[in-house]
C-alpha cells in the first residue's frame, strides 16, 4: 500500500453497539486491519467482515501495540480496539509511547492518529444505579501487575481522606486475590461501614449482574475481572436500586419551592462560603 496510513485508536464502551459512539462505529468501518485483545475482538465481531483481525491475548499488549503502529505505517487503516474508552485504563498510552520514541509527527510522519473516545467502565456502570457519580469522584485500579502496590495503597488513603466517590477498576482476579480486601480496609478507616456500594460486572453486556450493598460487606459479592465497584461518599445514599450522591442543591435550596434556605447567601449564583458581610472588590 502507498496511500498514508491511519490509526484509530476506538474505546467502543462498555460492550453493546447501543453504547457504541457513532465516530467509533465509522473508524471500525473504515479501517480494514482491526488489532484488539481477543475478548474485544468478539464483542465488536459483527463489524469485522473482510477485515484482517489480529487478535492476541492480554500479556501481549506491548506485540498489539506495535503490530498497529507498524500496520499503520506501511499505509494501512487500522483500527486499535479496547472496551470504554481506550484512554482509560486503555492502549492508548502504551500507542504514545512509542510514537513518541519513533518521533512521530502529525502531518509529517506517513501516518495520522485519531483517538476516539468511549463510555468509560464508571459510567457505564454508574448510569445503571442511577446517579452515583454527581459529585467529585476518583477512579482507581486494584490491579499491581504494572502499579507497585504501595502507590496504589497511597491513592486509597488520599481517596479516603478527601470523601470522594470511588470507582475500583480491576478490582479482583482470580490470581490477584487479597488486594481488594486491603482496599476495604484501608477506605473503611475513613467511610462509614454502612456507605452504599455498587458492585457490577458486565454492564451492558452478556451477563450483567448488579449487587447493591455495603462497604463492610461488598467483599461477599461475587466480583472478578469483568466487574467494577462504586463506593459512595459521605452524603451518597441508596433509593430503590439506586445509589444517588447529591450535588447539593438540598444543602442551598429549598427543593419545592426553589427559595435558597443557606444562610447568608441571599441569590443564586454565590459560593457557599460567602461571608455574609463580603463585599465585592470594586
Ligand atoms: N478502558 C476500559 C477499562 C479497562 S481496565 C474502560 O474505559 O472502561 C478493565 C476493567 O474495566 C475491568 O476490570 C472492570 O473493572 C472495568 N470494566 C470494563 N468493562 C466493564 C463492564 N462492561 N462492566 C463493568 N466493568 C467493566
Amino acid at each position: 500500500m502507498s496511500a498514508k496510513g491511519e490509526l484509530y485508536l476506538v474505546g467502543f464502551g462498555p460492550g453493546s453497539h447501543d453504547h457504541l459512539t457513532f465516530r467509533a462505529k465509522q473508524a471500525i468501518e473504515q479501517a480494514n486491519v482491526v488489532v484488539g485483545y481477543r475478548t474485544y475482538i468478539d464483542l465488536v465481531r459483527d463489524l469485522l467482515e473482510g477485515k484482517e483481525v489480529i487478535s492476541t491475548g492480554m500479556t501481549e499488549e506491548i506485540d498489539r501495540a506495535r503490530s498497529a503502529v507498524e500496520r499503520a505505517g506501511q499505509g494501512d487503516r487500522v483500527a486499535l480496539v479496547s472496551s470504554g474508552d481506550v484512554g482509560i485504563y486503555g492502549m492508548a498510552g502504551l500507542v504514545f509511547e512509542l510514537l513518541s520514541a519513533m518521533k512521530w509527527t502529525p502531518g509529517e510522519s506517513d501516518f495520522s492518529v485519531e483517538v476516539i473516545p468511549g463510555i468509560t467502565a464508571l459510567s457505564a456502570v454508574s448510569s445503571l444505579v442511577g446517579a452515583s457519580l454527581t459529585h467529585d469522584f476518583v477512579a482507581i485500579s486494584l490491579s499491581d501487575l504494572l502499579t507497585p502496590w504501595p502507590i496504589i495503597e497511597k491513592r486509597l488513603n488520599a481517596a479516603g481522606q478527601g470523601d470522594f466517590v470511588v470507582a475500583l477498576y480491576n478490582p479482583q482476579s482470580k490470581r490477584r486475590d487479597w488486594q481488594l480486601g486491603k482496599a476495604q480496609e484501608i477506605l473503611l478507616t475513613y467511610k462509614k461501614p454502612e456507605t452504599p456500594v455498587a458492585v457490577v460486572k458486565s454492564a451492558y453486556r452478556e451477563g450483567e449482574r448488579i449487587v447493591l450493598t455495603t462497604l463492610d460487606k461488598m467483599a461477599e459479592a461475587e466480583i472478578g475481572m469483568l466487574t467494577t465497584i462504586l463506593i459512595g461518599n459521605e452524603s451518597t445514599f441508596r433509593y430503590l436500586d439506586f445509589l444517588i450522591t447529591p450535588r447539593g442543591y438540598s444543602g442551598k435550596y429549598n427543593l419545592d419551592s426553589g427559595e435558597i434556605i443557606h444562610k447568608g447567601i441571599d441569590r443564586p449564583g454565590l459560593s457557599l462560603n460567602r461571608p455574609a458581610d463580603f463585599e465585592p472588590l470594586k
